[in-house]
């Protein structure tokens, strides 16, 4: 199941209070809220106040509420005016910790679901997964540091590897060699969204469904041909849309294939 994400904006005449900086995130900051309001309430709080406090997200039992922009930065992690976390973190607060419970549980759960959304969409790894506790030494998230930290990172590690295994086979796969599965770092139907990551990390290639390398290296026609030979693009049909989507001219290359066979 897909988590429900509620968008209210942040009013700009609140940009000065709330998230005066423009900000390049580069991890996210977990928070328990210590309170029993559900995410919208805590939302409609922080924007309703002009108290120097903000978040991005706040996460309930049912849903995620955004009421901050990812490219602004807010006040949560008590590192100052320039601290990394204030000024870096995308800050998510999980509802319902001072009491606990089923509803905690579930917002909890919901969290993790947000933030494998949240690092798959920036390409990011565990590692950008923090705590409020890191940057200024207050035991936030209080309530899950109790149940354990690390059990509730193994919870977000399991979301994200269930958004990361393909749906169908049709994939284009990121890894540094077909053959090393383990080095696989993304999975998209968009080949244009694989070449990006593989752009970002060298050493990485672009292999279509049937684990033909259709990225970085452009191949000559005569190159494709004698693959088509081998039988790495398959037959009929099938071989003219794998070509055809990976960029190559099918009829050129199957005329050279005429040729050679
Ligand atoms: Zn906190």
């Amino acid at each position: 199941m897909s988590l429900p994400i509620t968008v209210v904006k942040c009013p700009t005449s609140k940009y000065s209070v709330k998230c005066p900086y423009a900000m390049t995130p580069t991890r996210i900051v977990v928070h328990n809220t210590a309170n029993d309001a559900s995410a919208m309430n805590e939302i409609s709080y922080m924007l309703g106040n002009n108290n120097k406090t903000s978040y991005h997200y706040a996460v309930d039992d049912t849903r995620a509420v955004q009421g901050i922009p990812l490219n602004r930065n807010a006040w949560h992690a008590g590192d100052g005016l320039k601290g990394i976390g204030n000024r870096q973190g995308i800050a998510i607060e999980i509802c319902y910790s001072k009491s606990g419970g089923t509803r905690f549980t579930k917002s909890e759960q919901n969290a993790a679901k947000l933030l494998a959304m949240l690092l798959k969409q920036y390409g990011w790894g565990m590692n950008k997964v923090t705590k409020h506790q890191d940057y200024s030494g207050k035991r936030c998230p209080h309530r899950t540091i109790d149940l354990g930290w690390e059990r509730f990172l193994a919870m977000v590690q399991k979301e994200l590897s269930a958004l990361n295994t393909p749906t169908t086979g049709e994939l284009y796969r990121v890894r540094k060699s077909w053959n090393d599965i383990n080095s696989q770092i993304g999975a998209f139907k968009d080949l244009e969204k694989a070449k990006k990551l593989c752009d970002g990390n060298s050493g990485y290639k672009v292999y279509d469904y049937k684990g033909a390398q259709v990225y970085p290296v452009r191949k000559t026609n005569e190159q494709i041909a004698k693959e088509v030979i081998e039988g790495l693009w398959g037959n009929g049909e099938e071989r003219k849309k794998r070509l055809t989507n990976t960029g190559y001219d099918y009829n050129a290359i199957q005329k050279i294939v005429n040729k050679l066979l």
